[in-house]
């Protein structure tokens, strides 16, 4: 029996981690892997402390950080995905994960983040990886030469063009709406470029393609009018879902599915249950976000763990 679970290896769970060692709590922290979803970004200039550091480095500080620290008091348990979490008639809590292992905690810190929103038009599922594809730095170097398309006007999307304009012929960013939520910074970097060009207010309503994507539609909605752009690539950025299905039926959740929570202390609708960073319903999420958030609820678990 530990004291606290931790459900996640993102920035929420890293700096719960290393707050969870620093004052002695057992703890586990079991997560598919660490680093989270800036772990796939080429620099991240916004890490407080740092000018500029990659995602891969971002993932490698945090590991080096909590195996610093961790000593055994607290365990990692990665390459595991929890996917149920009851509370027990004792008041404790049970997870098993997908390869059948099961962790004890008085506490749990939901700390899992989330994942891409797929793109829901006919082509988007049948090209996947054959053109459209969710990760500019893993397939962006694939599309060296060639015209793309990436959907989505917030950070991620710009971000994802300014990787792109790098080798790409041309990258067209389509936006549902009229205004960006991008940084007006990062909107001017990739406005800037010769190659960039942005489609606002459209939707992509299909991918088209044979054997590879040779191109998606939009309907303009200025003019309503139904146009075709032919790209190879199609880079989606449309948003992110949060990683909550373990806890549906346990902790409340809002109408998008995101963890409901006191944001004094990330303390959730069941005793005994926390959540911190981007599988949360708080306003925004970024990395100094979800460690802050982290590191709220362990000082709060650390003052109930102590007066059970
Ligand atoms: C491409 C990209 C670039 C970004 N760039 C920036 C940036 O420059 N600056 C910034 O501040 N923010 C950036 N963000 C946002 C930032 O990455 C998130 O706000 C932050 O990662 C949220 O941290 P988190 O700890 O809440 O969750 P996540 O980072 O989502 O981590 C979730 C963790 O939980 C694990 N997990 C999920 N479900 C389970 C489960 N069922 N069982 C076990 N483990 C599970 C995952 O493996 C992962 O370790 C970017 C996001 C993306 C997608």
């Amino acid at each position: 029996m530990y004291d606290v679970l931790i459900i996640g290896g993102g920035p929420s769970g890293i700096a719960a981690g290393v707050y969870a060692a620093r004052k002695q709590l057992r703890a586990v922290l079991v997560a598919e892997e660490i680093g989270g979803q800036s772990s796939v970004s080429e620099g991240i200039e916004n890490w407080i402390g740092t000018t500029k550091i990659s995602g891969a480095d971002l993932a490698k500080a945090f590991k080096t950080h909590l195996d610093a620290v961790k000593n055994d008091i607290v365990t990692l348990a990665t390459g595991e995905r929890i996917v149920s979490l009851a509370k027990t008639d004792g008041g404790t809590f049970l997870a098993k994960t997908k390869t059948g292992k099961e962790f004890s905690a008085k506490a749990v810190l939901l700390a899992s983040g989330a994942g891409r929103r797929k793109l829901d038009v006919p082509g988007a599922q049948k090209f996947e990886n054959k053109g459209v594809t969710y990760c500019a730095s893993c397939d962006g170097p694939l599309f060296g030469g060639m015209d793309v398309a990436v959907i989505g006007g917030g950070n991620a999307g710009f971000e994802t063009a300014l990787q792109l304009l790098a080798y790409a012929k041309s990258v067209t960013l389509i936006h549902r709406h009229q205004e960006f939520k991008a940084d007006p910074v990062t909107i001017e970097k990739a406005s800037a470029h010769p190659n960039m060009r942005i489609i606002r207010h459209a939707e992509t309503v299909a991918v088209m393609g044979e054997q590879f994507v040779t191109g998606l539609k939009y309907v303009d909605k200025n003019s309503n009018e139904t146009k075709e752009l032919a790209v190879s690539g199609l880079f989606v950025e449309a948003g992110v879902i949060p990683n909550t299905e373990f806890v549906e039926g346990l902790v409340e959740l809002d109408a998008v599915k995101r963890v409901k929570t006191d944001p004094r202390n990330q303390r959730t609708s069941v005793e005994g249950v926390w959540a911190a960073g981007d599988c949360t319903d708080e306003l925004y999420h970024q990395n100094n976000i979800a460690a802050g958030d982290g590191v709220k609820a362990l000082e709060d678990i650390y003052l109930w763990i102590k007066k059970q």
